[in-house]
């Protein structure tokens, strides 16, 4: 049987706990946890009448629009690069599916890829990856699993990175993401980046595998995060240009035209508009970065006093601190685990959050993933003002 979404799981245990009249603090769920940005509904609501069906890669006018925000980002994009897609999370199926082959992925690496390989009926290939290491494994260390792993009969076709990393929150170095990217293309690997947190970066320079590998990087994201759209589902791939890229597309577009036939039409209009960037998305787009950027930090200074072991937070508004140093003090009060520390702070203390082994880590491992960004209030109101005061 297919587990529920990790991520989902908790918000849903959250809310019913809440609907149960507790009081919960919840740092579980990596929803962006900001209001509407100016405008959008507006577009929104022009577009109401737009009732019918699409290409099912969108429309040209919102691939242009996804062609030119690539452009602006330094990776020269056509149009016909371009698939929308009703969130990143199906599109991310749809490209495994497309690529085919087994799944290498770093550990700990974002709930839904084991998941959904697992849907597919692919191997997942694991390489544990240090948490000052930005999700993106040691060079070596991948050479050495990709060869175990042939060895052992899979047929490794796909490395999935996400940059920025979730749930670390933090972003690697370019040389390592182009280290990666040359063993990959040693191994006849395509690369997947899911860059949906690219957009949030607090300064550092994202290092999209785009630029290292072009012929066969998939780049994803979408508008969940930096916008705060996750209700909305507006998710969009860049294609390499290139002959791999086209059989890709084909390929692409066959499962998108089975499984969502195209994005709904009025978002395709309210992505079109956001990403032009009009002024004042990009002016909500920086204050909600800074909010991020600065409520992360706070809480990455109060983790540390907690005395785990936690990295700054460089991008999006994760953390994941380490229990370790903690192990004796946790163990007297009966926790051991990941998922039992995650268990106790809930239970006890009414604070939900992800435990390690939701991202693919041993539970032996103290690990949590810390969200920040539902901390700016469970109002409409409060979010409101949370963002004003960055402006
Ligand atoms: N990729 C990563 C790393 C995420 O954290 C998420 C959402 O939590 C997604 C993809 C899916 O985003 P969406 O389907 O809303 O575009």
């Amino acid at each position: 049987m297919t587990t529920h979404s990790a991520t989902l799981a908790i918000d849903e245990a959250v809310q019913a706990r809440r609907a149960a009249g507790h009081d919960v603090l919840h740092l579980g769920f990596g929803e962006a946890g900001l209001p509407v940005p100016p405008g959008l509904a507006e577009v929104l609501a022009d577009a109401h009448s737009s009732n019918g069906y699409g290409p099912v890669a969108g429309s040209p006018r919102a691939r242009t629009a996804a062609a030119g925000w690539f452009a602006r980002r330094g990776l020269p994009t056509e149009p016909d690069q371009v698939l929308f897609a009703p969130g990143s999370k199906p599109l991310l199926f749809a490209l495994l599916a497309a690529i085919g082959g087994d799944v290498v992925l770093p550990r700990p690496a974002w709930v839904s890829y084991a998941a959904q390989a697992a849907l597919l009926g692919r191997r997942v290939v694991s390489v544990p990856v240090p948490a000052e290491a930005g999700g993106i494994p040691d060079p070596e260390r991948l050479a050495a699993e990709l060869g175990r792993a042939a060895a052992a009969g899979a047929r490794p076709g796909v490395l999935v990175l996400t940059v920025p990393d979730n749930p670390t929150g933090t972003i690697a170095p370019a040389e390592q993401v182009a280290a990666v990217c040359r063993i990959a293309e040693r191994h006849g690997l395509a690369v997947v980046s899911d860059e949906i947190y690219a957009e949030l970066s607090h300064g550092g320079a994202v290092p999209s595998p785009a630029r290292y590998l072009p012929e066969r990087t998939v780049v994803t994201t979408g508008l969940s995060k930096s916008l705060a759209l996750g209700g909305w589902r507006i998710g969009f791939a860049r294609l390499p240009a290139g002959g791999w890229g086209r059989r890709l597309r084909q390929e692409l577009t066959g499962v998108a035209s089975e499984i969502w036939s195209s994005l709904a039409a009025p978002m395709q209009a309210v992505a079109a508009h956001a990403l032009d960037e009009p002024p004042e998305i990009t002016a909500h787009v920086a204050a909600s970065r800074r909010l991020h950027g600065r409520v992360a930090r706070e809480a990455h200074g109060l983790l540390q006093l907690a005395g785990a072991d936690c990295r700054r937070p460089q991008a999006g508004f994760y953390l994941y601190p380490d229990f370790a140093p903690v192990r004796g003090a946790l163990s007297a009060r009966g926790i051991t685990t990941g998922s039992g520390l995650a268990a106790a702070l809930l239970d006890r203390h009414g604070v939900a959050t992800l435990p390690g082994s939701a991202f693919g880590e041993p539970d032996t491992a103290l690990t949590l993933r810390i969200a920040t960004s539902l901390l700016y209030g469970t109002t409409a109101r409060q979010r409101h003002a949370a963002l004003a005061a960055e402006e």
